[in-house]
């Protein structure tokens, strides 16, 4: 069979095709990025948000057309022969040396602006890392969305420290969830980088500071990165983003603007777009308040604190 994979929005390694390129050579089909000029016996297109625009051609080259992802259907998952298959990283030209996996799936929590318990519903173990970290893969990029809610998440977390992994948790941490004991664990990781918290509310500013300063008794010294996410009030926003900004250094925080995923026609306020554009341009937001930061011709966003 001829396979061809489309990755309809998004460059970003995605774990699904990934695992449905693996499934197919394994069977020996022929397997390439979509083509309009090739002929297929069945396409797969991916498509990661619900916010961005549908794949526009019209796609006539194949027998069969295979859809998923969150961005078409959050209740569609993989049959479970193709998600049990080790991802077929050679597609993304993925180094040697790196895999992408997750522990857990799922959240207990019901957070207003989150797909991930609807998606995944509640927390429960998904795979062991010692499936992810295969053929010498050393380096590991869990999307896992709450590991720490998970008893079976901080076992996975104390295999990784005695298998000496580097991963990164890029999805982020709880930090409500954060105990003395879990704090000493999170210090022994071997960190890509940093470690990652949601910092969504303006309560969890202590929760973060309070974590971090317990991961920091126990001897972390690297960089720490807040997942910010923007809702309504630009106020709050902005104290809990400059929070970070005004603690400096190894604290970064990370703008989301909120998608409302049921409204594909939702637009984005002007002043997320600008906060988000401080925050995210790192040279500039060292270097100046977000007061002074000046977007556009003629416009400086200290125009939002009158
Ligand atoms: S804790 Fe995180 S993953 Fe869980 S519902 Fe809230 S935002 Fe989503």
């Amino acid at each position: 069979m001829n396979i061809g994979l489309l990755a309809v929005d998004s460059n970003y390694p995605n774990l699904a095709l990934m695992k449905i390129s693996s499934y197919h050579k394994a069977r020996g089909d022929n397997v390439e990025w979509y083509n309009p000029f090739d002929q297929y016996e069945k396409v797969y297109m991916a498509k990661v948000f619900s916010f961005t625009e549908d794949y526009r051609q019209w796609i006539t080259n194949t027998d069969q057309i295979e859809k998923g992802g969150t961005g078409y259907d959050v209740s569609k998952t993989l049959p479970s022969q193709v998600d049990k298959a080790v991802p077929d990283y050679s597609i993304y030209n993925i180094d040697k040396s790196l895999a992408y996996g997750f522990l857990t799936r799922g959240c207990p929590n019901g957070c207003k602006w989150c797909v991930v318990p609807q998606k995944e519903g509640k927390i429960a173990p998904y795979m062991d890392i010692e499936e992810i970290a295969v053929n010498g893969r050393k380096n590991i990029i869990l999307m896992d969305n709450n590991v720490l809610a998970s008893e079976y998440g901080i076992e996975q977390i104390e295999k990784i420290v005695k298998l000496k992994l580097r991963v990164d948790f890029n999805q982020g941490l709880d930090a409500r969830l954060v105990t003395d004991d879990i704090a000493r664990l999170l210090a022994r990781v071997k960190w890509i980088k940093r470690i990652r918290f949601g910092c969504d509310t303006a309560a969890q500013i202590a929760d973060c500071e309070r974590a971090t300063a317990l991961i920091d008794k126990y001897g972390y010294r690297g960089e720490y990165f807040f997942y910010c996410i923007l809702l309504n009030d630009f106020k709050e926003s902005f104290y809990r983003v400059n929070h970070w900004k005004e603690k400096g250094g190894r604290f970064l925080p990370h703008c989301q603007p909120y998608r409302d995923l049921n409204n594909p026609h939702q637009i984005i306020p002007q002043w997320q777009k600008d906060l988000s554009g401080w925050v995210d341009k790192k040279w500039i937001f060292r270097s100046c308040e977000f007061k002074d930061f000046a977007p556009r011709k003629g416009f400086k966003c200290s125009e939002y604190f009158y």
